[in-house]
């Protein structure tokens, strides 16, 4: 499982700054969520916890390490995107497989490994389709068991859930809350959802135009907004 700490994190395109200056904590284990409105940086902070974008300045650490000098196989990160991202040409168990590509894994021991992933997320009954021939919430479940079945150190979900319908929405919520619970990953979703985040979450991250405007439980948000934003953002307990 992993740590993670940004310090001073900085995150620039061109010269467009969309991260000034982040600092927080992600305990290991913990289900962290960043919130907030659309365009706000969400994605641009999870894209640097997974190795796709580099911080412009500033550390951003892994269980100690900078991350980019962690090698991203030793890294072990599972992502999840809002559009599933599977391989249409590949069968179901081909696609949950493909992580472990690069491993020196013999393939009876890949195969139990995409079974068992499989079977957490209760699409064992799918592994030869295509995933055209699958519902969203079939797709997205395929889309979990390969972002686990290299069993990461940090899974990171980024709006797992805004293209399910809202009866899958709140079923993949308590599924998706009950995995975090049996495998202990450490988890950071991104969501604009305020209702999603506090169901699911440990912790939530509150943010607004690249800055953090809150970090707290999704009572203390609830209870205690730091500002006007928040309250507003987040709104009355359901
Ligand atoms: P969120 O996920 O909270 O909706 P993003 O992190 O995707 O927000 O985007 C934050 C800001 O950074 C937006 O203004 C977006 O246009 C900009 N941005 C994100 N990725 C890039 C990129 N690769 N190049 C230029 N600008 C980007
Ligand atoms: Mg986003």
């Amino acid at each position: 499982m992993a740590k993670i700490e940004f310090r001073h994190v900085s995150k620039r395109f061109g010269a467009v700054e969309v991260i000034p200056d982040m600092d927080l904590v992600i305990e290991d284990g913990e289900f962290a969520a960043l919130l907030g409105p659309s365009g706000c940086g969400k994605s641009t902070s999870l894209f640097m916890l997974a190795g796709i974008y580099l911080p412009s300045g500033g550390e951003l650490l892994f269980d100690g390490h900078l991350v980019n000098e962690v090698e991203a196989r030793d890294r072990n990160v599972g992502i999840v995107f809002q559009s599933y991202a599977l391989y249409p040409h590949m069968s179901v168990r081909d696609n949950i497989l493909f992580p472990l590509r690069f491993k020196k894994t013999p393939r009876d021991e890949a195969l139990a490994r995409v079974k068992a992933a499989a079977d957490l997320v209760r699409v064992t009954e799918l592994l030869d389709r295509r995933p055209s021939e699958l519902s969203g919430g079939q797709q997205q479940r395929v889309a979990l068991a390969r972002a686990l079945v290299k069993k990461p150190q940090l899974l990171l979900l980024d709006e797992p859930l805004s293209n399910l319908d809202a009866s899958l929405r709140l079923s993949m919520r308590t599924e998706i809350k009950s995995l975090h619970e049996q495998l202990g990953v450490t988890t950071v979703l991104v969501t604009h959802d305020q209702i999603e985040a506090t169901t699911m979450a440990d912790r939530i991250i509150c943010m607004r135009a690249g800055r953090i405007e809150q970090v707290g439980t999704p009572d203390d948000l609830y209870l205690r907004p730091s500002s006007l934003f928040v309250a507003g953002f987040i709104g009355s307990p359901p």
